[in-house]
Protein backbone atom coordinates (compact mmCIF):
# COMPACT_ATOMS: atom_id res chain seq x y z
CA UNK A 1 0.00 0.00 0.00
CA UNK A 2 1.05 3.59 -0.79
CA UNK A 3 0.64 6.91 0.99
CA UNK A 4 3.02 8.55 -1.54
CA UNK A 5 1.89 12.32 -1.89
CA UNK A 6 0.59 12.31 1.71
CA UNK A 7 1.76 14.37 4.06
CA UNK A 8 1.36 13.32 8.07
CA UNK A 9 1.93 14.95 11.37
CA UNK A 10 2.40 13.10 14.12
CA UNK A 11 2.67 14.66 17.30
CA UNK A 12 4.85 13.59 20.29
CA UNK A 13 7.37 11.55 17.60
CA UNK A 14 10.67 12.09 18.72
CA UNK A 15 10.60 8.73 20.76
CA UNK A 16 8.29 5.44 21.64
CA UNK A 17 5.29 4.68 19.74
CA UNK A 18 5.04 8.36 17.75
CA UNK A 19 8.58 7.90 16.03
CA UNK A 20 7.10 4.19 15.87
CA UNK A 21 4.37 4.99 13.86
CA UNK A 22 6.08 8.20 12.06
CA UNK A 23 8.66 5.56 10.35
CA UNK A 24 6.22 3.07 9.44
CA UNK A 25 3.75 6.02 7.87
CA UNK A 26 7.55 6.65 5.96
CA UNK A 27 8.36 3.19 5.00
CA UNK A 28 4.83 3.80 3.42
CA UNK A 29 5.83 6.24 1.44
CA UNK A 30 4.25 9.40 3.35
CA UNK A 31 5.97 12.83 3.93
CA UNK A 32 6.25 13.11 7.88
CA UNK A 33 6.33 16.07 10.13
CA UNK A 34 7.76 14.94 13.69
CA UNK A 35 6.95 16.89 16.76
CA UNK A 36 7.40 17.32 20.38
CA UNK A 37 8.86 20.03 22.78
CA UNK A 38 12.68 19.68 23.06
CA UNK A 39 13.57 21.12 19.74
CA UNK A 40 17.23 19.44 20.04
CA UNK A 41 19.50 19.22 17.36
CA UNK A 42 18.91 15.08 17.66
CA UNK A 43 15.58 15.94 16.84
CA UNK A 44 16.15 17.73 13.58
CA UNK A 45 18.77 15.09 12.55
CA UNK A 46 15.83 11.79 13.52
CA UNK A 47 14.04 13.47 11.05
CA UNK A 48 16.70 13.76 8.27
CA UNK A 49 17.32 9.86 9.03
CA UNK A 50 13.93 8.75 8.40
CA UNK A 51 13.70 10.82 5.25
CA UNK A 52 16.65 9.20 3.63
CA UNK A 53 15.76 5.87 5.10
CA UNK A 54 12.51 6.00 3.71
CA UNK A 55 12.96 8.92 0.43
CA UNK A 56 10.39 10.70 1.41
CA UNK A 57 10.30 14.39 2.78
CA UNK A 58 10.55 14.43 6.79
CA UNK A 59 10.75 17.56 8.72
CA UNK A 60 10.41 18.27 12.67
CA UNK A 61 8.73 20.76 14.03
CA UNK A 62 8.49 22.05 17.40
CA UNK A 63 5.18 22.60 19.31
CA UNK A 64 4.46 21.89 23.15
CA UNK A 65 0.80 20.11 22.97
CA UNK A 66 -0.11 21.54 26.68
CA UNK A 67 -0.80 24.66 24.86
CA UNK A 68 -3.27 25.08 22.29
CA UNK A 69 -1.96 27.50 20.30
CA UNK A 70 1.10 25.57 19.58
CA UNK A 71 -0.94 22.84 18.43
CA UNK A 72 -2.50 24.52 15.88
CA UNK A 73 0.43 26.33 14.40
CA UNK A 74 1.91 23.15 14.15
CA UNK A 75 -0.76 22.07 12.07
CA UNK A 76 -0.65 25.95 10.22
CA UNK A 77 3.20 25.38 9.70
CA UNK A 78 3.55 22.00 8.16
CA UNK A 79 0.93 23.38 5.54
CA UNK A 80 -0.74 20.28 4.70
CA UNK A 81 -2.00 17.68 6.82
CA UNK A 82 -3.33 14.22 5.25
CA UNK A 83 -3.11 12.11 8.22
CA UNK A 84 -3.23 12.95 11.58
CA UNK A 85 -1.44 10.81 14.48
CA UNK A 86 -2.24 12.36 17.90
CA UNK A 87 0.36 10.60 20.05
CA UNK A 88 1.59 12.75 22.58
CA UNK A 89 0.82 11.78 25.77
CA UNK A 90 2.27 11.77 29.51
CA UNK A 91 1.72 9.89 32.36
CA UNK A 92 1.42 10.42 36.24
CA UNK A 93 0.73 8.08 38.73
CA UNK A 94 -0.82 8.49 42.30
CA UNK A 95 -3.88 8.12 44.14
CA UNK A 96 -6.75 11.34 43.43
CA UNK A 97 -6.30 12.17 46.92
CA UNK A 98 -2.70 12.71 46.10
CA UNK A 99 -2.59 13.92 42.81
CA UNK A 100 -0.73 17.03 42.19
CA UNK A 101 -3.31 19.44 40.58
CA UNK A 102 -0.57 20.72 38.04
CA UNK A 103 -0.65 16.91 36.64
CA UNK A 104 -4.03 16.42 36.08
CA UNK A 105 -4.21 19.71 34.40
CA UNK A 106 -0.64 18.67 32.42
CA UNK A 107 -1.99 15.22 31.19
CA UNK A 108 -5.20 16.48 30.64
CA UNK A 109 -3.80 19.33 28.03
CA UNK A 110 -1.24 16.84 26.34
CA UNK A 111 -3.26 13.84 26.36
CA UNK A 112 -6.51 15.09 25.37
CA UNK A 113 -7.29 18.94 24.53
CA UNK A 114 -4.17 18.61 21.89
CA UNK A 115 -5.91 16.13 20.09
CA UNK A 116 -8.63 18.90 19.56
CA UNK A 117 -6.67 21.34 18.81
CA UNK A 118 -5.06 19.32 16.27
CA UNK A 119 -7.92 17.97 14.55
CA UNK A 120 -9.74 21.43 14.39
CA UNK A 121 -7.16 23.34 12.65
CA UNK A 122 -6.43 19.81 10.23
CA UNK A 123 -9.60 19.29 9.10
CA UNK A 124 -10.51 21.78 6.85
CA UNK A 125 -6.66 20.83 4.99
CA UNK A 126 -8.36 17.50 4.76
CA UNK A 127 -11.56 19.10 3.59
CA UNK A 128 -9.66 20.92 0.97
CA UNK A 129 -7.24 18.04 -0.01
CA UNK A 130 -10.31 15.79 -0.54
CA UNK A 131 -9.21 13.16 1.76
CA UNK A 132 -7.69 12.50 5.43
CA UNK A 133 -7.40 9.96 8.38
CA UNK A 134 -6.89 11.18 12.28
CA UNK A 135 -5.84 8.38 14.20
CA UNK A 136 -5.91 9.17 17.79
CA UNK A 137 -3.52 6.89 19.85
CA UNK A 138 -5.80 6.19 22.93
CA UNK A 139 -4.97 3.45 25.29
CA UNK A 140 -6.36 0.39 26.91
CA UNK A 141 -7.01 2.71 29.71
CA UNK A 142 -9.51 4.62 27.41
CA UNK A 143 -11.65 1.82 27.40
CA UNK A 144 -10.77 0.44 31.61
CA UNK A 145 -9.46 1.79 34.30
CA UNK A 146 -6.78 1.28 36.79
CA UNK A 147 -6.47 2.52 40.34
CA UNK A 148 -3.60 5.65 40.57
CA UNK A 149 -4.50 6.83 36.77
CA UNK A 150 -7.17 9.22 37.14
CA UNK A 151 -5.90 12.04 34.76
CA UNK A 152 -4.70 9.39 32.13
CA UNK A 153 -8.08 7.03 32.48
CA UNK A 154 -9.85 10.38 31.97
CA UNK A 155 -8.07 11.44 29.13
CA UNK A 156 -7.89 8.59 27.52
CA UNK A 157 -11.66 7.92 27.61
CA UNK A 158 -12.11 11.37 26.62
CA UNK A 159 -9.99 10.50 23.70
CA UNK A 160 -12.35 7.61 22.47
CA UNK A 161 -15.49 9.71 22.76
CA UNK A 162 -13.85 12.85 20.46
CA UNK A 163 -12.73 9.94 18.32
CA UNK A 164 -16.35 9.10 17.37
CA UNK A 165 -17.30 13.25 17.49
CA UNK A 166 -14.56 13.45 14.99
CA UNK A 167 -15.76 10.73 12.61
CA UNK A 168 -19.54 11.70 13.04
CA UNK A 169 -18.74 15.11 11.75
CA UNK A 170 -17.26 13.47 9.09
CA UNK A 171 -19.09 10.54 8.55
CA UNK A 172 -20.00 11.68 4.79
CA UNK A 173 -16.43 12.91 3.42
CA UNK A 174 -13.74 10.97 2.44
CA UNK A 175 -12.14 11.37 5.84
CA UNK A 176 -12.07 8.67 9.01
CA UNK A 177 -11.28 9.06 12.09
CA UNK A 178 -10.25 6.36 14.45
CA UNK A 179 -8.30 5.41 18.14
CA UNK A 180 -5.80 2.54 18.55
CA UNK A 181 -5.56 1.44 21.82
CA UNK A 182 -2.47 -0.20 23.20
CA UNK A 183 -1.97 -2.65 26.11
CA UNK A 184 1.62 -2.06 26.88
CA UNK A 185 4.34 -0.89 24.89
CA UNK A 186 7.79 -0.80 26.03
CA UNK A 187 8.84 2.94 25.38
CA UNK A 188 10.45 5.41 28.05
CA UNK A 189 6.61 6.45 29.57
CA UNK A 190 6.25 2.68 30.48
CA UNK A 191 9.98 2.26 31.61
CA UNK A 192 9.71 5.19 33.54
CA UNK A 193 6.49 3.98 35.14
CA UNK A 194 9.08 0.88 36.38
CA UNK A 195 11.22 2.66 39.71
CA UNK A 196 8.09 3.82 41.06
CA UNK A 197 6.05 0.81 40.80
CA UNK A 198 9.07 -1.21 41.89
CA UNK A 199 9.30 0.92 44.94
CA UNK A 200 5.76 0.64 45.74
CA UNK A 201 4.71 -2.68 45.49
CA UNK A 202 8.73 -3.71 46.89
CA UNK A 203 9.49 -6.20 43.81
CA UNK A 204 12.15 -6.39 41.28
CA UNK A 205 12.26 -5.26 37.83
CA UNK A 206 10.94 -8.46 36.47
CA UNK A 207 8.55 -9.47 38.57
CA UNK A 208 7.16 -5.57 37.86
CA UNK A 209 7.23 -6.17 34.83
CA UNK A 210 5.42 -10.22 34.33
CA UNK A 211 3.03 -9.50 37.53
CA UNK A 212 2.23 -5.80 37.39
CA UNK A 213 2.22 -4.34 34.26
CA UNK A 214 1.84 -7.19 32.29
CA UNK A 215 -0.75 -8.72 34.69
CA UNK A 216 -3.80 -7.74 32.94
CA UNK A 217 -2.09 -8.42 29.37
CA UNK A 218 -3.01 -11.90 28.95
CA UNK A 219 -0.05 -12.78 25.79
CA UNK A 220 2.31 -11.84 28.78
CA UNK A 221 4.30 -10.21 25.72
CA UNK A 222 4.95 -6.27 25.09
CA UNK A 223 3.22 -4.89 22.09
CA UNK A 224 5.92 -3.02 19.18
CA UNK A 225 6.17 0.06 18.24
CA UNK A 226 6.39 -1.10 14.77
CA UNK A 227 3.05 -3.43 15.05
CA UNK A 228 1.76 0.19 16.37
CA UNK A 229 2.83 1.91 13.56
CA UNK A 230 1.52 -0.76 11.20
CA UNK A 231 -2.35 -0.77 12.73
CA UNK A 232 -1.79 3.17 11.64
CA UNK A 233 -0.83 2.46 8.16
CA UNK A 234 -4.09 0.17 7.93
CA UNK A 235 -5.79 2.24 8.89
CA UNK A 236 -4.78 5.10 6.13
CA UNK A 237 -5.44 2.20 3.81
CA UNK A 238 -8.60 1.79 1.43
CA UNK A 239 -9.27 -1.24 3.32
CA UNK A 240 -10.04 0.79 6.36
CA UNK A 241 -12.24 3.25 4.30
CA UNK A 242 -15.48 2.37 5.90
CA UNK A 243 -13.79 1.83 9.31
CA UNK A 244 -14.25 5.37 11.32
CA UNK A 245 -15.68 5.91 14.72
CA UNK A 246 -14.18 2.89 16.39
CA UNK A 247 -11.20 1.58 18.70
CA UNK A 248 -8.81 -1.05 17.68
CA UNK A 249 -7.37 -2.97 20.63
CA UNK A 250 -3.29 -3.73 20.16
CA UNK A 251 -3.07 -4.72 24.02
CA UNK A 252 -2.61 -8.75 23.92
CA UNK A 253 -6.22 -9.40 24.86
CA UNK A 254 -6.33 -6.99 27.77
CA UNK A 255 -9.91 -5.85 26.97
CA UNK A 256 -10.98 -9.27 27.00
CA UNK A 257 -10.90 -9.85 29.97
P1 LIG B 1 7.10 8.30 25.14
O1 LIG B 1 7.35 8.97 26.45
O2 LIG B 1 8.11 7.41 24.55
O3 LIG B 1 6.69 9.37 24.07
C1 LIG B 1 5.88 10.45 24.36
C2 LIG B 1 6.06 11.45 23.27
O4 LIG B 1 5.28 12.59 23.60
C3 LIG B 1 7.52 11.91 23.15
O5 LIG B 1 7.84 12.04 21.80
C4 LIG B 1 7.50 13.27 23.84
O6 LIG B 1 8.47 14.15 23.31
C5 LIG B 1 6.10 13.71 23.49
N1 LIG B 1 5.62 14.77 24.38
C6 LIG B 1 5.47 14.75 25.72
N2 LIG B 1 5.03 15.93 26.17
C7 LIG B 1 4.91 16.71 25.07
C8 LIG B 1 4.50 18.06 24.88
N3 LIG B 1 4.15 18.85 25.89
N4 LIG B 1 4.51 18.54 23.62
C9 LIG B 1 4.90 17.77 22.57
N5 LIG B 1 5.28 16.50 22.69
C10 LIG B 1 5.28 15.98 23.94
O7 LIG B 1 5.70 7.53 25.33
P2 LIG B 1 4.95 6.43 24.46
O8 LIG B 1 4.81 5.24 25.32
O9 LIG B 1 5.52 6.30 23.11
O10 LIG B 1 3.50 7.09 24.39
C11 LIG B 1 2.97 7.65 23.22
C12 LIG B 1 1.46 7.62 23.31
O11 LIG B 1 1.00 6.28 23.39
C13 LIG B 1 0.91 8.36 24.53
O12 LIG B 1 -0.26 9.07 24.18
C14 LIG B 1 0.58 7.21 25.47
O13 LIG B 1 -0.42 7.56 26.37
C15 LIG B 1 0.13 6.15 24.49
N6 LIG B 1 0.18 4.79 25.02
C16 LIG B 1 1.37 4.23 25.38
C17 LIG B 1 1.36 2.93 25.88
C18 LIG B 1 2.62 2.24 26.25
O14 LIG B 1 2.54 1.13 26.79
N7 LIG B 1 3.79 2.80 26.01
C19 LIG B 1 0.16 2.23 26.00
C20 LIG B 1 -1.02 2.84 25.64
C21 LIG B 1 -0.99 4.14 25.14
Amino acid sequence: MSLKGKTAIVTGSNSGIGLGVARELARAGADVVLNSFTDRDEDHALAAEIGKEFGVNARYIKADMSKGDECRALVEQAGRCDILVNNAGIQHVAAIDEFPTEKWDAIIAINLSSAFHTTAAALPMMRKAGWGRVVNIASAHGLTASPYKSAYVAAKHGVVGLTKVTALETAEEPITCNAICPGYVLTPLVEAQIPDTMKKYDMDRETVIREVLLERQPSKGFATVEQLGGTAVFLCSDAAEQITGTTISVDGGWTAL
